[in-house]
């Protein structure tokens, strides 16, 4: 070969990645505890911004999360593309018998240890590899070393971050986008699921927060015109589960009733999914005893139905129990934690919870998106929150991992899906048929 073709086959191969390298900027929101219904037609009268959005882009009807709809296991799903017995992170609260560490909601020091998380790799460990810049605000997770890589920029979530903090990391993004130092900007916001918590989903405190969001998304979409951005940015808005409302007073089932806990090693997490480890001799007696309990199921590791992609978990407990929506279970009520509100009544705690079914009207999710690549006014159907990374990965120009999401479940909300199909099914093959075409060139020439 002449060093002409050579330079000539190095050329187009660089053509070609330069149509990967060029993808537009990638801007997510993850809203914690958004439920599906919090921006239907009714409500999206009183919500200018999210109606704005609406308008020029994809909303489906739901997102179905992945069991258990709690907050962690999902932020994986949808970073990750894979069901919680995949990725590993199974719950807010988990435990390594192995090891005596646990995972806390985050919190507790031993929760930054790579064990929970390098069960897979999240999207942005992905791009980060590939030298391609995330900030990250508030994220859950971002701080944490995963895989030996951090992402480019983070911003510590701390317990809850402000609306201001909120208003300011869009700023921030967008800015970062402008002046080129980052290609995805990922911006997590709390108070909707913390407000549903205390007060229920339906209460006015959560619909309150719900319009400071909307204020500062009707803010955002002005300053991507004023930069310059909106034929160069994806904005997608997700959440992890929805909510429903919890009976303090008369819903709980109280372990202690029905079992010594004594006869227990551990027990993870309250509310509607509870983690068990029985002393191993005890196994058989705390289950008959457990299955007798109404409103909940209790399950030996196998028994675990298959579609909820939970039970080949390696943080799995050997009894796994489930309650009926709306009940919570706690090994007594008195151990709860109280929340206090100023009144001194116990009455007053919680008044909303998730983590049940993921199959459960009330536990799905958001999701919308618009910009140059989607669809304008488009009404999807329901995805699940698999789905999600596929269409991250896309719009990011990122090769996806393998992974359990759906690509004809998401395809539809695209504008331009042959120049978009993922880089593993277009890339590969333009990139082998440049090749073939190029080297057939030079042996016919020779
Ligand atoms: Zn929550």
């Amino acid at each position: 070969m002449g060093s002409c073709r050579v330079l000539a086959v190095v050329l187009a191969f660089l053509a070609l990645l330069s149509i990967a390298a060029a993808r537009r900027k990638l801007l997510v929101f993850l809203l914690d505890g958004f439920r599906f219904d919090y921006i239907d037609d009714k409500e999206l009268e009183a919500l200018p911004g999210f109606r704005n959005i609406v308008s020029m882009g994809v909303k489906v009807d739901y997102m179905t999360p992945d069991f258990p709809s709690l907050s962690y296991p999902n932020y994986y799903t949808l970073m990750t593309g894979r069901h919680c017995e995949v990725h590993q992170m199974i719950g807010n609260y988990m435990w390594d018998p192995k090891t005596n560490v646990s995972f806390d909601i985050g919190v507790n020091k031993e929760s930054l240890l790579p064990l929970w998380w390098n069960g897979s790799e999240p999207l942005w460990v992905t791009m980060t590899k590939e030298k391609k810049n995330v900030f990250m605000y508030y994220w859950p997770g971002c701080e944490v070393e995963i895989l030996g890589v951090r992402p480019s920029y983070c911003r510590e979530y701390f317990s809850v971050p402000t609306d201001k903090n909120f208003a300011d990391a869009i700023s921030d993004a967008l800015e970062s986008f402008r002046n080129g130092s980052a290609e995805m900007a990922a911006v997590y916001y709390e108070r909707i699921d913390v407000e549903g918590h205390h007060y229920g989903p339906s209460s006015e405190q959560r619909k309150s927060a719900l319009k400071e969001v909307d204020k500062a998304l009707s803010n955002m979409i002005t300053q991507i015109k004023s930069k310059g951005l909106q034929n160069d940015v994806n904005v997608l808005l997700f959440s992890d589960h929805g909510m429903t409302d919890i009976s303090w007073t008369d819903k709980v089932i109280e372990l202690k009733n029905y079992i010594n806990m004594s006869d227990t090693i551990q027990m993870k997490d309250r509310g509607p999914v509870v983690s068990l480890w029985p002393v191993p001799e005890k196994h058989t007696e705390i289950y008959q005893k457990l299955k007798v309990v109404e409103h909940m199921d209790v399950y030996n590791i196998q028994d675990i139905p298959e579609r909820f992609f939970y039970k080949k978990g390696k943080f799995v407990s050997p009894l796994t129990l489930v309650a009926e929506k709306g009940w919570f279970i706690a090994e007594s009520r008195d151990k709860l934690p109280f929340w206090e509100n100023g009144t001194g009544k116990r009455e007053a705690w919680q008044n909303g919870w998730h983590g049940y079914d993921n199959e459960l009207m009330e536990m799905r999710g958001i999701f919308l998106a618009y910009g140059p690549d989607f669809r304008s006014n488009y009404r999807a159907p329901p995805i699940r929150s698999v789905d999600v990374y596929n269409i991250m990965c896309t719009l990011a120009g990122v090769q996806p991992l393998p992974n359990n999401g759906s690509w004809d479940r998401v395809e539809c909300m695209l504008r331009n899906t042959a120049a978009l199909a993922p880089l593993h099914q277009r890339s590969s093959c333009a990139l082998a048929l440049a090749l073939l075409s190029l080297l057939a060139q030079q042996i016919w020439s020779l």
